[in-house]
């Protein structure tokens, strides 16, 4: 049995380049369940982007385990802390059990007939005052794809409103807009195993080993393997993955742009430029050639604050790569110029001629577990199925399989994202916003404005969770909803694999599913479509399933050979499914033919630098037809760079051992005691100078708010501060910073990308002082991870015995 805590990503399995990446079940049942007592119900996990495969064990009606499935494409049996731990939330006394009214300012107990007959009333009375753009829906990248696309179509086909959009805008906006502008379509090129074949890796601010802790387990073991991959890591604090790579490029936050023109930069004045690929498959070369030709390493290394030579070396890596997987995640999506860098990744990969191929891709990777499912159901900013809202005979399409007139689904322009709506909101032009399945009031940045906003007594609140989050506090409504393993449904992670999660036990007291409410809110408003049928024509998930694959048939993200049957008893499967395809697709664009024909693509494209839309006619212009779009930008320098009043760069993220605010992960006990508070990491230089000491409270703060917490002096760049953004009030039984602040958003600023209007959540200015000695009691923070001492010498995060790993032998 081994600790997991401390041991976050398993024991070794080796394996060469090429070779199959060998299965490990990974087991945790709580203590005193022996394995013959459990039923096993097939499962994924939701707690990132990676959605291994598991089963769930049940007794008593009661979830009381997991194992990894081994012949899961995704995981091969292996699972994360999170994955083996996480399901305890289910059972947690803090679930809500029955929906929740305000009455008298105080939210109280009502039932389902009292919420739903006061929610459908109000968003009459609303959609009568102010037509459907005073409704406002936020929703979420962890509910399943069949409450996704209930709710895209209640909202953009019903209420025929385009204030629709999910948190996903805040981590994986960046990778679906990159995609676009690159391929033509959203849609993962490559698949999980190029991590197999591939001879290096070039990473971008992505820390696999705590962002998706099964990926780095399996590139671990690549690394430890006979033909170890070179690796390349761009990242301004010191994880576990810059520790085991050749070059760490710890770049200052807001450059990561300036870096990409100097590696392609490099590439090209070195020739490792593959012509005859770009000439056949690609367009734009001579502008990307002309808009980098003046980012030599020497100039990028004092923007970036790198040295030079570590950039030269970085780039001859890449240059000499034969099989280069490249990947990236929110140091690059949540930065100022988030969709201009994640396409000069693109571009790397493109100029090598590695795309398509064996151990040859490009990973714009998701965060959350369903992200993609937002995607493809437009319960986001994009259309059903990839479709181009711009493209009339696209949406005619949808309008035409909703039974709909065109004119109903909103398309006269760009869906409004989630930064927009919450302005809306701030503005008054919304008065209605229906929140599913996440928590705004900790996640979105400038926390002050998102509380202020939330409370404003004009704006009716709805908000649909598993517990009473610092969100749910300010709500008018609050519904109580059926989590992860109390519901069926499907999920598609981010290298496109589609996994069925079967109904294992009862939600508690009255939870229901969010596809249900919507279904009976729209029942209840009377949506009808143009025959006069119910709008929603299905009743349960696997109908709504089967709708699905019909409305992306012939799409690129083709569901039409996937059933629930087919999902049942082995691996999950990848999109494109179809009758060509019958066991899904491992690669895409291996003809390399790109989405780029004008009629087919989801996006006209952007200017990069301004976000401009471009119309049909631009598009054409580019003459893509099939290639993939090499674009270009200039760096520029971030919104609120440091001065003398703010001297530090204050950065947000992730622990291997949480998942977003905590709503279910606290709820692990493992998971808790691994990361039990709030914390700030310092470098040990910027501590000196500071007069703090590991575990001393510092103040940090911006001009938009403040952050207390214990000091942990780690491996983060000089000149930069890092804290978690996992942590805000509702373990203190509050939706504010009713005495000390902890939510790393209360610093952070109301700004976004571009194009795709994902918030910058890495880079405002803040100053630090120490507030109070910590008595030589040293921070809260994990010391098996990033996050570790500087200087070492503290005990392994522990707590996680229990679990077991088998190694299978084929
Ligand atoms: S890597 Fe992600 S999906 Fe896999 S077990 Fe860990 S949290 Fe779950």
């Amino acid at each position: 049995m081994i600790d997991r805590i401390t041991d976050i990503w398993g024991s070794r399995t080796p394996y060469a380049a090429g070779a199959d990446w060998p299965a490990r079940a990974d087991q945790y049942l709580a203590d005193g369940v022996a394995e013959a007592d459990v039923a096993w119900v097939q499962s994924a996990c939701v707690l990132c982007s990676m959605d291994c495969g598991m089963d769930v064990a049940v007794k008593d009606g009661r979830i009381v385990g997991v194992r990894g499935r081994t012949a899961d494409r995704v995981n091969h049996g292996r699972l994360g802390p999170k994955g083996l731990f996480g399901w305890q939330a289910n059972a947690s006394p803090d679930r809500l059990t029955q929906p929740l009214v305000r009455r008298n300012g105080k939210l109280e107990p009502a039932t389902w007939d009292e919420a739903m007959d006061l929610v459908v009333e109000r968003s009459r009375q609303v959609i009568g005052e102010h037509g459907p753009l005073g409704m406002g829906f936020y929703t979420s990248g962890q509910l399943f794809l069949e409450d996704y696309y209930t709710i895209g179509l209640v909202v953009r086909g019903g209420i025929g409103t385009p204030h629709l959009d999910g948190n996903t805008r805040l981590c994986t906006a960046t990778a679906a807009f990159a995609l676009k502008e690159t391929f033509g379509s959203d849609g993962a090129p490559g698949s999980l195993t190029d991590f197999d074949s591939c001879d290096t890796l070039f990473m971008v601010g992505h820390n696999p080993a705590e962002t998706h802790t099964v990926l780095w387990a399996r590139l671990l073991d690549r690394l430890a393997g006979p033909d170890r991959p070179r690796l390349i890591v761009v990242d301004p604090r010191r994880t576990k993955v810059a520790q085991a790579a050749d070059v760490h490029l710890p770049v200052r936050n807001g450059t990561n742009l300036a870096l990409l023109n100097g590696i392609l930069h490099e590439l090209i004045a070195g020739d490792h430029v593959d012509k005859s690929f770009v000439e056949a498959h690609t367009v734009g070369f001579d502008k990307l050639a002309q808009t980098v030709a003046g980012y030599d390493a020497d100039r990028v290394a004092e923007i970036c604050g790198v040295p030079a030579a570590d950039i030269r070396a970085a780039a001859e890596i890449i240059g000499s790569a034969r099989r280069l997987v490249s990947t990236c995640l929110q140091g690059v999506y949540q930065s100022h110029q988030a969709t201009a860098t994640a396409c000069q990744i693109n571009n790397v990969n493109l100029l090598r001629g590695m795309i398509g191929k064996p151990g040859c891709t490009v990973f714009q990777l998701n965060g959350q577990p369903t992200a993609q499912n937002t995607r493809e159901t437009g319960a986001d900013g994009d259309m059903v199925g990839f479709r181009n809202w711009q493209n009339p005979a696209h949406v005619a399409d949808l309008a035409r399989v909703w039974k709909l007139d065109p004119l109903q689904i909103p398309s006269w322009g760009p869906p409004t994202h989630a930064m927009q709506i919450f302005r809306y909101a701030q503005e008054g032009a919304i008065r209605f916003l229906w929140i599913t399945g996440t928590n705004p009031a900790v996640s979105l940045p400038e926390l002050a404005r998102i509380r202020s906003i939330l409370s404003q007594e004009r704006l009716f609140v709805v908000v649909s969770d598993a517990f009473l989050t610092e969100t749910g506090r300010l709500a008018d409504v609050v519904l109580p909803a059926a989590m992860w393993a109390e519901k069926t449904g499907t999920f598609t992670n981010h290298d496109r694999t589609v996994h069925l999660s079967e109904r294992a036990i009862e939600p508690p007291g009255q939870a229901r599913s969010d596809m249900d409410v919507f279904l009976d809110y729209a029942r209840r408003l009377g949506l009808s479509n143009a025959d006069g049928e119910p709008l929603v024509p299905w009743q349960s998930p696997e109908e709504c399933f089967t709708a699905f694959t019909v409305v992306t048939r012939g799409r690129p993200c083709d569901y039409s050979g996937l059933s629930y049957d087919k999902l049942r008893g082995g691996s999950g499967i990848q999109w494109p499914c179809n009758a060509d395809a019958p066991d899904g697709t491992e690669r895409l664009y291996t003809d390399h033919v790109f989405d780029t024909d004008p009629d087919e693509c989801e996006d006209y494209g952007h200017d990069l630098s301004t976000g401009a839309a471009f119309e049909r006619k631009d598009f054409v212009a580019l003459g893509a037809a099939g290639r993939a779009v090499l674009k270009a930008a200039h760096y520029k320098p971030a919104h609120e760079p440091p001065d003398d009043d703010y001297p530090l760069l204050f950065t947000t993220g992730r622990t291997a051992y949480h998942w977003h605010t905590r709503t279910k992960t606290a709820h692990a006990p493992q998971l808790q005691n691994a990361a039990p508070e709030a914390w700030v990491e310092l470098s040990p230089a910027d501590a000196d100078r500071l007069g703090v000491a590991e575990g001393d409270v510092v103040r940090v703060e911006s001009r938009r708010g403040r952050l207390e917490a214990k000091a942990r002096l780690s491996g983060v760049r000089e000149g930069v501060v890092f804290a978690p953004f996992h942590f805000g009030y509702w373990d203190r039984d509050g939706d504010g910073p009713d005495g000390t602040p902890t939510a790393a958003n209360e610093l952070t600023m109301t700004v976004w990308d571009p194009v795709s209007k994902q918030p910058q959540f890495k880079g405002a200015a803040v100053r630090v002082e120490r507030i109070a000695d910590g008595g030589g009691v040293p921070a809260p923070a994990p010391t098996t991870t990033a996050s570790e001492p500087a200087a070492g010498g503290l005990p392994p995060t522990a707590g996680g015995t229990g679990v077991r790993e088998t190694v299978e032998q084929r």
